[in-house]
C-alpha cells in the first residue's frame, strides 16, 4: 500500500527531484500538487493549499519545496490539520521558527522532518563512520557554484532569508556537522554582498580546529563541492557533494547515489516510528556567520 503525499512550490528542486523520487518510489503516491503556477502531469493540482487539506483529508503527508521564508506558515498550517510534514532545507528562515514547529509537531503526535539531501550522498556515512574517534587537524571546505545555473532568476535567494551562498553552502554544513567527530565553532568569516543585493554572494570561513571554507556563487564551468578533513591517521576527501570519498587519495566503493529517494525512505521510517527528525546544526553555522562576519561591499549582481 503507497502512502498519498501532496508536493508544495512545484519549481525547480520538485521538478527535477523530488517528483522522480516519489514516482520511483514503492512507497508513495503523488496524490496532489499545491502552486501557484507549478502542476505535474496527470496529478491534481491546487492553488491554494487550505483548499487542499479541506478536500484531501486522505493526503496525511505533505512535502513543502518552498523558499525557506514561505514555508512556516505552511508547515504550521499543515501540522495544525494532522499532517506529516518535510521540509525542504534549510528548514526554515530562522531557528525559532523551526524550533516552533518542532514543538508543534510533537505536541500534535506528527513527524517532522528537516531534510538535509546532502547528508545522504553516498559518501557522508562512510566518512562519518571512518572519522569517529580519530583526531582532527584541520579541514577545508570549497563550495563554488554558478547561482545562476542552480537558481536561473530566483531573486529570493538575495532577499531577507534567502541565505545568499549559504543556500548552497548549508549542504556543506551539513555535511561538516555529520561527519566532524568534534563540533567545531565559528572564530572568523567574512560575507561579501553585491553592492545590489541584501544576502552574500560569497563567504570565508574559519572554525575552531582548524577547519577552513570557501563558499563562492560565481564560479562558472567545472563546479566545486569538495570537503577535504585531516587527522593524525590520513586524510579524508569528499568530492562532488559528497557522492565520492577518497581516503589518503584512494578512492572508496559507498554504493548508489540517491540522495532525495533516501530522504522519501527516512520519512516512511519516521513516521512508521513516530518520530521526528529535526536538526539545527547547520543553520546555526549560518546564523553565527552572519552573527560574526564582517561585511565587504563587492560588484553587484544580476542574473
Ligand atoms: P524555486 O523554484 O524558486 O521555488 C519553488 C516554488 O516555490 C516556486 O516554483 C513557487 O511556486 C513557490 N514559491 C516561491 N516563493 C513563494 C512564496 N513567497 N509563497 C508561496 N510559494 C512560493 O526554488 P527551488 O530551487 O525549487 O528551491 C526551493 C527550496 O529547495 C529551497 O529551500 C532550496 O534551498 C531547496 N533546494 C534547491 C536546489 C536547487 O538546485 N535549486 C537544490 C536543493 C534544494 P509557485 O509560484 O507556482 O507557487
Amino acid at each position: 500500500m503507497t502512502t498519498p503525499i501532496c508536493l508544495v512550490g512545484i519549481g525547480k528542486i520538485a521538478v527535477d527531484q523530488h517528483v522522480p523520487a516519489i514516482n520511483a518510489s514503492a512507497d508513495w503516491t503523488l496524490a496532489a500538487t499545491v502552486s501557484r503556477s507549478g502542476t505535474v502531469d496527470g496529478v491534481p493540482a491546487f492553488d491554494n493549499f487550505d483548499h487542499m487539506l479541506a478536500e484531501r483529508p486522505d493526503i496525511s503527508v505533505v512535502s513543502l519545496c518552498l523558499p525557506p521564508v514561505p514555508r512556516f506558515d505552511y508547515a504550521a498550517k499543515a501540522i495544525a490539520a494532522g499532517r506529516h510534514v518535510m521540509l525542504e532545507k534549510p528548514p526554515g528562515a530562522t531557528l525559532a521558527e523551526v524550533q516552533i514547529l518542532q514543538a508543534m509537531a510533537q505536541d500534535a503526535g506528527v513527524t517532522l522532518f528537516a531534510t538535509w539531501h546532502s547528508r545522504m550522498a553516498k559518501g557522508v556515512a562512510p566518512a562519518k563512520a571512518w572519522l569517529a574517534g580519530k583526531t582532527i587537524t584541520g579541514g577545508q571546505i570549497t563550495w563554488k557554484e554558478d547561482v545562476r545555473r542552480w537558481h536561473p532568476g530566483q531573486d529570493w535567494v538575495f532577499e531577507p532569508g534567502g541565505m545568499g551562498v549559504f543556500d548552497p553552502g548549508s549542504n556543506a554544513l551539513s555535511i561538516m556537522t555529520e561527519i566532524l567527530p568534534v563540533p567545531v565553532f565559528l572564530q572568523k568569516a567574512t560575507l561579501e554582498f553585491p553592492a545590489n543585493r541584501d544576502t552574500p554572494i560569497a563567504a570565508q570561513m574559519q572554525w575552531s580546529h582548524n577547519v577552513k571554507g570557501d563558499f563562492d556563487w560565481r564560479q562558472e564551468g567545472p563546479q566545486s563541492w569538495d570537503i577535504t578533513i585531516a587527522t593524525t591517521a590520513g586524510t579524508l576527501t569528499l568530492h562532488d557533494g559528497g557522492a565520492r570519498l577518497l581516503i589518503d587519495g584512494v578512492e572508496q566503493h559507498a554504493g548508489p547515489d540517491r540522495e532525495y529517494p533516501a530522504l522519501y525512505d527516512r520519512m516512511v521510517d519516521l513516521i512508521r516510528t513516530g518520530a521526528c527528525d529535526v536538526d539545527l546544526a547547520p543553520m546555526v553555522h549560518v546564523a553565527d556567520a552572519l552573527t560574526l562576519g564582517k561585511r565587504v561591499t563587492v560588484a553587484p549582481f544580476a542574473f
